[in-house]
């Protein structure tokens, strides 16, 4: 059952007024996540940088420019996408998240995979892979691969910031964005022949009942 925008508000709520770890000292604010509640695919990125912890969305600076502009190629729009990060406060520096923060974050993403419950989840990084991933492997061998896990689709892919400025792992990002269209495609075609299947069995069990009213099935 998809989730309700109430229940995603709340969570969004107890992230932004979260202090389980240090991070919660030098944040600006807490950065839940962004996109309708609806969204069939998800992208998870490292951590909120400056620009994100200024204003409380992910992805709004550069990297995300690039990100929007990868999904544009390929015709999504970044609309119908829920983004967010494995950690939802900003590190200072921008260093890496530590275990430990990542740690405590970790039920946050859980949760929103729990309530979402996306078809397709885009990681973005090799930290989003190594969180949700963490024994499928390195980055750049699995790159646009499509990772299936407990009836959920995973691609990692290379973190837009770091295709800002090498020409290269901008092409590859684009060419791995180009299969994700092809997974997307797919996914969508086995949902429809999944809702098809619940209503074909929806179907038998009116069929079955006895003295059931034929006048049911159509
Ligand atoms: N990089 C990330 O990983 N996340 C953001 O929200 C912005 C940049």
């Amino acid at each position: 059952m998809v989730a309700t925008t109430d229940e995603v508000l709340e969570l969004h709520g107890r992230v932004r007024e979260c202090t389980a770890c240090p991070l919660h000292l030098t944040r600006t604010q807490a950065v839940p996540g962004y996109g309708p509640v609806t969204a069939r695919v998800m992208a998870v990125g490292e951590a909120p940088g400056e620009n994100e912890d200024r204003e409380g969305k992910p992805f709004v600076g550069a990297a995300g420019r690039l990100l929007t502009s990868l999904l544009e190629s390929v015709g999504l729009d970044r609309r119908d996408i829920y983004i967010t990060n494995i950690v939802k406060c900003r590190p200072p520096r921008n260093r890496d998240p530590e275990p430990l923060e990542v740690e405590a974050c970790s039920h946050f993403l859980d949760e929103q995979i729990a309530l979402l419950q996306p078809d397709v989840i885009l990681l973005l990084g090799r930290h989003a892979l190594q969180r949700l991933l963490p024994d499928a492997g390195s980055i750049s061998r699995l790159h646009g691969e499509r990772v299936r896990r407990d009836d959920r689709v995973y691609v990692p892919l290379f973190h837009p910031a770091a295709a800002l400025y090498n020409g290269g792992l901008k092409e590859t990002l684009e060419s791995d964005m180009r299969r994700v269209r092809g997974y997307l495609a797919d996914a969508e075609a086995a949902r429809a022949r999944r809702a098809g299947g619940a209503s074909a069995s929806e179907m038998r069990k009116v069929a079955a009942v006895p003295g059931g009213d034929q006048m049911d099935l159509f």
